[in-house]
């Protein structure tokens, strides 16, 4: 067998790395190459034609060195300048970009994401800006528009409390009262497709019924326990299909809360893995970047990476 070629580290077939950070560093290796790709991707396609919004005309653009921090792009016909950050999450930020695309490759690239101390640690970045950086990328980024493309088809909904439990075994209303007191999670999920993860002010009524009729599409069957609340949804949608938990019944052929179950478990074991201790008001921010995750799965890495930048980039 030849020597392996260290220059060119080669993956196993089943590996499912398929955007090293080495190849992220090649890709944009400094602030002027993430600075092209916003221009390229925002205005010009192939980097020097664009449309002018002052000659109200197709020109040619020009980088011209200048003393500003960041460079912006000039008609040749009017002078008009174009700064591809205009807008976008970067705009006034005093981060560079470089190390704004370093820490959006981090957060698709790991599967249960990354905290802020460690990006402080990686990037060389005080602490606040690090999670400031998150923050923005979480909540502005990582949201999910809630019409139109609301969930279909088989969806099961289940809700959850978000943060430590019981210290000591509680009676039925004890245990309604201690979970009362902690944020409420509802998950909703399309079997074999997307979750909508949102935090909500309380585990009946409208908070409740009307989180699933925003995420949630009429033609749809929902299938969720016996939690009462669910109960008045029932003849907005195609079906309802329920498990009694309190019956001590958890599964009959396909009907069941398995995959939201399941999708809780891992995202509970995930956060409190990598961020400890999340407070209320920042919860739903964590939520998107689970969710998000979720819903670009099928995408590799590198297009994960993409897909980030590219919402950054509207
Ligand atoms: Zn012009």
């Amino acid at each position: 067998m030849p020597p392996a070629n260290r220059h060119e580290p080669r993956r196993a077939k089943s590996s499912t790395s398929d955007y090293s950070v080495t190849e992220f560093l090649a890709e944009f290796p400094d602030d002027a190459a993430c600075l092209e790709h916003l221009w390229r991707t925002r205005y010009s396609p192939d980097g020097e034609h664009a449309h002018c919004p002052r000659c109200d005309a197709q020109k040619v653009f020009k980088r011209y060195e200048t003393k500003q921090q960041r460079q912006s792009w000039t008609c040749t016909s009017c002078g008009h300048h174009v700064h591809p950050t205009a807008g976008t999450i970067f705009h006034r930020s005093s981060t560079s970009l470089r190390l704004w695309f370093h820490a959006m490759y981090l957060m698709t690239s790991t599967r249960c994401g990354i905290s802020a101390k460690q990006l402080e640690r990686e990037l060389g970045v005080h602490y606040k800006t690090a999670w400031r950086m998150f923050n923005k990328i979480r909540n502005e980024l990582m949201t999910d528009g809630e019409f139109p493309r609301q969930l279909r088809g088989e969806v099961e909904v289940d809700e959850t409390s978000w943060g430590g439990r019981p210290r000591k075994p509680q009676t039925r209303s004890e245990g309604v009262k201690f979970r009362e007191n902690k944020p409420t999670i509802l998950g909703m999920i399309e079997r074999g497709g997307r979750v909508r993860l949102r935090v909500i002010a309380g585990r009946r009524g409208e908070p409740l019924s009307g989180a699933v009729r925003a995420n949630v599409n009429p033609e749809a069957i929902l299938i969720t326990d016996d939690w009462r609340p669910y109960r008045p949804l029932r003849p907005e949608y195609a079906g309802h299909r329920v498990i009694n938990h309190s019956a001590g019944s958890y599964v009959e052929g396909d009907i069941h809360t398995n995959t939201i179950e399941g999708f809780f478990g891992n995202l509970k074991t995930g956060m409190r893995g990598t961020y400890k201790k999340v407070s209320r008001k920042w919860l739903q921010g964590y939520l998107n970047e689970y969710a998000w995750r979720h819903n670009n799965r099928f995408h590799g890495q590198r297009s994960m990476f993409h897909a980030l930048v590219q919402e950054a980039a509207k």
